[in-house]
């Protein structure tokens, strides 16, 4: 189905940023499990601060030469996968490599959610902004593409859209001209399912990448975090990223 670029933006901005359907339990394609993530705001109310949404992703579950998360969120954002120079990629598989033992470490890197963010600190229009639950969105009806949340963030984690977009997912609104960058899904966390990536790292059997609630010292994602060393990319810049990484 292709976007309708003339929708009313409130419209289309409440779709974005609201629950848009009471999906959670809803039948689901063989084969597909369904995580209920329990804490998904209803579809009425506007995002909570008592949730702070993150992901840990576990290298040592993370299998080398493995993309999965890659294809996975390319399918359910509606994007292209790295075939074009100018296609989008919200999540990249990075390879670190230890200098003295030679041992590698493979690693999926994408917008790490900044609790302090710089992408929206520097938008002059407004339209890079963090939910209260911690998710740091683009409202693609405000963005000018001036790209200066590119230059200021710095996982490069965004993406310019350069071409027109068709067929994409009426769940994900995007458009050419604007600057975008992973949601955590939102549209199927607002109905209590996990993001892509997370999904298809189960179904392939990894399970790398656990996705919940940092603020309920119940979630697994919490205890796991308090349980366990764990690591946020370049800490020492302060932006307190909800997305952690163990193992290394
Ligand atoms: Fe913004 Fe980049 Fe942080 Fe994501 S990783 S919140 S795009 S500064
Ligand atoms: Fe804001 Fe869009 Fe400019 Fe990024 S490209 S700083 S989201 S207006």
């Amino acid at each position: 189905m292709s976007e309708n670029n003339n929708a009313p933006v409130n419209d289309n901005r409440r779709q974005f940023l609201s629950a848009t359907a009471a999906m959670a339990g809803v039948a689901i394609a063989p084969g597909v499990v369904l995580y209920n993530i329990a804490q998904a705001k209803p579809a009425d109310q506007p995002a909570s601060k008592q949730v702070r949404w993150g992901m840990l992703i576990d290298t040592n579950q993370c299998q080398d030469g493995c993309n999965d998360c890659v294809t996975a969120c390319g399918t359910e954002n509606g994007f292209g996968h790295g075939t074009k120079e100018t296609d989008s990629q919200w999540i990249r598989k990075v390879e670190l490599k230890d200098m003295r033992s030679s041992q590698t470490k493979s690693l999926p890197v994408m917008c790490q959610h900044c609790e302090e963010p710089p992408c929206v600190d520097v938008c002059p229009t407004g339209a890079s902004f963090k939910r209260a639950d911690g998710i740091v969105l683009v409202d693609r009806h405000i963005c000018i593409g001036c790209r200066y949340c590119m230059m200021a963030c710095p996982y490069k984690a965004r993406s310019f859209v350069h071409e027109p977009i068709t067929d994409q997912n009426p769940d994900v609104p995007r458009g050419i001209g604007c600057v975008e960058s992973c949601t955590l899904c939102v549209h199927r966390v607002d109905r209590d399912q996990q993001p892509a990536c997370v999904e298809a790292c189960s179904k392939a059997g990894h399970g790398a990448i656990i996705f919940g609630n940092l603020n309920d010292p119940n979630s697994e994602i919490a205890k796991r975090v308090a349980e366990h060393s764990t690591a946020q990319l370049r800490a020492d810049l302060n932006l307190n990223p909800g997305v952690r990484y163990q193992g290394f």
